[in-house]
């Protein structure tokens, strides 16, 4: 048995702080149960917790870290970017290097604007799509998750899944009045939201993440494209888990589909509060100053959110992807080989070092077959990785990442804790 004592003094301590004791809901290990460990310093692929435990991490903070923990060019990055202040609110050259940066890799993204998180670049594009076409429907997926903006928190997946929310409370009926939600991969439920032609937008994760990992059909996103251009609706893509993760260009370039707008967040941001929305430099020019949609951020743009970015992008070329792919083909074959070995029903989903072990015996294509997954068994599967010191996401609904600093060793690690884990909860 490991010792926790000291994060379960850290948890009482939080609670009297903080709503559940945390400062994100899913961090309270609701859906796996116990008692959460108290993170206290990263190093590449491990983390230490507060008693001195270590884990070896497939989390990576949720996405961002896909070099690791305290890359030491992110870190000297980040170092020297504070030696020159932190935060201006005028701008600096260090926006123009990542959004060109951004823009050679992303080329729909034409333009754009930094913000400081995913729920911000979600919310400014919503809102930008909605003042550029002078429309008000807004689509999203049953499940899909971008953040958490009041139009946005219909059916949303990751922590109010997870919470088996129905609903959020505070948001009003009026803010989802106009937030039409359809289920995943389900072309002709997406043709029938544009029935009365006053859909501004579509928004998606083009590989859903929230829901646990899920991938598109064959032709699905290719076929959205074309119902957007259709109806003159945009056509929004949330990458802010996907971008810089499946490949330097996001899905849209794994896929082959341009979105009119696309949301940034978490690599991109190099473990620094950063999001970013952008695209035709045209519906761009909407945004004030030059257009009437207002948005803005006291940080928007800050200089040590820049530094870790760029730092981040100078390592991700395409032997980056390659080795990404490899350490994530071994960790597939290996838990494939654990799971016909334990016998035990599920699916492992693989896109690049983004993955998701469902614990069900059916396909999971939607958000309504990812909610029939056994969450019961994948809390003991968590728990069991845990006190093997492998760290997982603490949900069913959620995804696993693989980063740069993973050794094969580390991937074999993972696989030979999940064989014995697979066998105790056979
Ligand atoms: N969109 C997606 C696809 C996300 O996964 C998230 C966060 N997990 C967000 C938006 C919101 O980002 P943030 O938590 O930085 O506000």
């Amino acid at each position: 048995m490991k010792k926790t004592t000291v994060s379960d003094a850290l948890f009482e301590r939080a609670q009297k702080l903080f709503p559940g004791g945390v400062n994100s809901p899913v961090r309270a290990f609701a859906a796996v149960g116990g008692t959460p460990v108290f993170l206290a310093r990263g190093q590449g692929a491990r983390v230490w917790d507060a008693d001195g435990n270590s884990y070896l991490d497939f989390l990576g903070s949720w996405g961002p870290l896909i070099l690791g923990h305290a890359h030491p060019e992110v870190v000297a990055a980040i170092e020297a970017a504070a030696r020159e202040g932190t935060s201006f609110g005028a701008s600096t050259e260090r926006e123009i290097l990542l959004g060109e940066a951004i823009r050679a890799a992303v080329p729909s993204m034409e333009r754009m604007r930094f913000v400081s998180s995913g729920t911000e670049a979600t919310m400014s594009a919503v809102r930008l799509a909605r003042g550029y076409t002078g429309r008000v429907g807004i689509v999203k997926i049953e499940g899909g998750y971008h953040g958490h903006a009041d139009t946005l928190l219909a059916a949303a997946g990751s922590g109010v899944a997870t919470l088996g929310l129905p609903s959020c409370r505070g948001v009003t009926a009026g803010a989802v009045a106009d937030t039409i939600v359809v289920p995943f991969n389900d072309e002709a439920a997406m043709q029938a939201a544009f029935a009365d032609n006053h859909v501004a937008a579509v928004i998606i994760e083009p590989i859903p993440a929230n829901m646990g990992l899920v991938s598109p059909r064959p032709g699905y996103l290719k076929a959205l494209r074309q119902m957007c251009d259709a109806y003159c609706s945009l056509l929004i893509f949330d990458e802010v888990i996907s971008g810089f993760r499946v490949s330097r260009g996001g899905a849209q370039e794994l896929f082959g589909v341009r979105p009119d707008l696309t949301c940034l967040g978490k690599v991109v941001g190099g473990g620094l509060p950063l999001g970013v929305f952008g695209g035709q430099s045209q519906i761009m020019s909407a945004v004030a100053p030059e257009g009437p949609v207002y948005q803005a951020g006291t940080l928007s743009g800050n200089p040590l959110a820049m530094a870790a970015g760029l730092a981040v992008l100078r390592k991700l070329d395409q032997a980056a992807f390659h080795r990404l792919e490899a350490l994530g083909q071994r960790l597939e074959a290996g838990i494939k080989d654990a799971l016909a070995a334990s016998g035990v029903a599920a699916q492992f989903h693989r896109v690049g070092s983004a993955f998701t072990l469902f614990f069900s015996a059916e396909p999971v294509t939607d958000f309504a077959s990812a909610k029939r997954a056994d969450a019961g068994r994948y809390a003991r599967f968590f728990h069991e990785m845990l006190d093997r010191g492998i760290y997982l996401p603490p949900s069913q609904l959620e995804t696993g990442f693989i980063s740069l600093a993973h050794t094969e060793s580390d991937i074999d690690a993972f696989v030979a804790a999940s064989r014995q884990a697979l066998s105790t909860i056979s």
